[in-house]
C-alpha cells in the first residue's frame, strides 16, 4: 500500500509549542545518571527555548563492553523531570520492547534512530508495537542516503495510526574523508519535503557535525533550508559525557547558538536573504574542499603508478591539454576563462608537487636500499 500523502499529518504548531516558529529538541546523547539528567534538564528548562527533552536510554555501540545506556531504570527519573520542568520527553526506541516500555511509562514521544530506519523489518515491528496508541514519533533518516527507506519508515508508522510524525535529518554515513561526522547531503531532506509536503522536518546538527565546533554552522544551514527545528545534543558537562562527548554542548552554549541564529533571522528581509545565501555558499565551499581532497587522493594513486611504470611525473602536453579542456568546460558553465585557467594551473601545480614528493621519497628509499653495505658472511 502506498502512502496517500501526509495531508493528515498534524502541523507541529498544533501540538507542540515552538520557539520563534521552530521546534527545539535538546538533551543528552545518553542518560547516564539521575544527577546528570536532572542537571542537564534543569539547565535546558531555564533556557526557555526547549520544548522536548531527548533522552537516550539504550545506546547500541559498535563494539560490546562500552557504556550501553541505563535502560528502563531511568523511567522514574524521566517522570520526575517532566513534572519539574514541563518539558515533553522523547526516548529512542530501537526495538519493539523499547517502544512498549515507553508506552507503559507514559513517555510523550519516541524516535527511531538512523540504524533502525535502515531496517524495514525492525521499523515494522516497532510500528506494530505502537499500533493504535497515537504516540508521536520522530524518524531519523537511514544511515545510507536512500530517501525511499526514510519515506518507507514514515509510511509504516503512519499506517500504525500515528499522525504526529516528525522527520529528523542527521546526515549520512560516508566512507570518504569528510569535514563532518556524517555528510549532510541536503538534497535528500529537500527531496523528502517535496515528496511529503506538510511533513515537519527538523535537523540534528550534532550528529552531522560530530564536533561541537561545527554545530552552529550546520544549524544555520538547516535554517536557511527552511527546516522546522533542531535536535541538539546537550550535556551539563559535555567533556565528561559517556557517549558522543565531542559533539555535545552545554545548555548555556545552546542558548548562545539559538540567540545567534535567531538574531540573524530577525534582521530585515534582505539581510536575512543575504545570510541565507552566505550559508549556502559556505556549504558549497565545503563541497569544493571535499572534492579537492578526493582529487588529490587520485593524484597520489597516479603518482604511485607512474613510479611503478618508470614514467616521469611531468608529461609533456598533459598540462596544456588539461588546462584547455577545463577552460572550455568552465566557459560552458558561464565561468570566466582566465579565472578557470588560473585555478586549474594552481591545482595542477599542487598535483605535480605531490607526485614529485612521492617519487623522491620513494627513490630516496631505493637509493638507501641500493647503497646498503653488503653483509659480510662470517
Ligand atoms: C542519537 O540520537 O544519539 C543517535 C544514536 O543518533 P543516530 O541514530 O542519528 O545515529
Ligand atoms: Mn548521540
Amino acid at each position: 500500500m502506498h502512502f496517500a500523502g501526509p495531508s493528515d499529518i498534524m502541523p507541529i504548531m498544533n501540538w507542540l509549542s515552538l520557539y520563534k516558529g521552530r521546534l527545539i529538541v535538546a538533551g543528552p546523547c545518553s542518560v547516564e545518571s539521575h544527577h546528570q539528567l536532572l542537571a542537564t534538564a534543569q539547565g535546558l528548562s531555564q533556557t526557555g527555548r526547549v520544548t522536548v527533552l531527548r533522552a537516550g536510554l539504550w545506546k547500541p555501540r559498535s563494539r560490546p563492553g562500552k557504556f550501553e545506556g541505563v535502560g528502563a531504570r531511568a523511567f522514574p527519573w524521566l517522570k520526575e523531570i517532566k513534572e519539574k520542568t514541563g518539558m515533553q520527553i522523547a526516548v529512542e526506541a530501537a526495538m519493539p520492547e523499547h517502544a512498549t516500555l515507553c508506552l507503559k511509562h507514559g513517555v510523550d514521544m519516541i524516535w527511531l534512530g538512523a540504524r533502525t530506519t535502515v531496517n524495514p523489518f525492525m521499523v515494522q515491528e516497532i510500528a506494530d508495537a505502537i499500533k493504535g496508541s497515537g504516540i508521536p514519533v520522530m524518524i531519523k533518516n537511514p544511515v545510507s542516503p536512500d530517501v525511499r527507506l526514510w519515506v518507507g519508515a514514515i509510511e509504516r508508522v503512519h499506517l500504525a495510526g500515528s499522525n504526529k510524525i516528525i522527520a529528523i535529518h542527521r546526515g549520512f554515513h560516508n566512507h570518504e574523508q569528510s569535514i563532518y561526522r556524517n555528510i549532510p547531503l541536503w538534497e535528500i531532506p529537500m527531496q523528502l519535503k517535496r515528496e511529503l509536503p506538510g511533513l515537519p522536518v527538523i535537523c540534528d546538527p550534532s550528529h552531522i557535525a560530530g564536533n561541537r565546533k561545527w554545530v552552529k554552522e550546520v544549524a544555520q544551514i538547516a535554517f536557511s533550508r527552511e527546516l522546522d527545528g533542531l535536535m541538539i545534543e546537550t550535556h551539563h558537562k559535555p567533556e565528561e559525557a559517556l557517549t558522543d562527548a565531542h559533539q555535545q554542548i552545554t545548555p548555556a552554549e545552546l542558548t548562545q547558538i539559538l540567540d545567534d541564529l535567531f538574531d540573524e533571522s530577525e534582521t530585515p528581509a534582505q539581510a536575512a536573504t543575504l545570510k541565507s545565501l552566505r550559508n549556502r555558499i559556505d556549504e558549497q565551499d565545503y563541497q569544493i574542499l571535499e572534492l579537492l581532497a578526493k582529487r588529490m587522493r587520485l593524484v597520489k594513486e597516479v603518482g604511485t603508478l607512474k613510479k611503478a611504470l618508470g614514467e616521469d611525473v611531468v608529461q609533456p602536453g598533459r598540462q596544456q591539454k588539461l588546462l584547455d579542456d577545463r577552460e572550455q568546460k568552465g566557459s560552458m558553465l558561464n565561468l570566466n576563462k582566465p579565472f578557470i585557467r588560473k585555478i586549474m594551473q594552481l591545482v595542477h601545480e599542487e598535483s605535480v608537487n605531490i607526485q614529485s614528493t612521492l617519487a623522491h621519497s620513494e627513490s630516496r628509499a631505493e637509493h638507501k636500499e641500493q647503497n646498503k653495505p653488503t653483509q659480510k658472511h662470517s
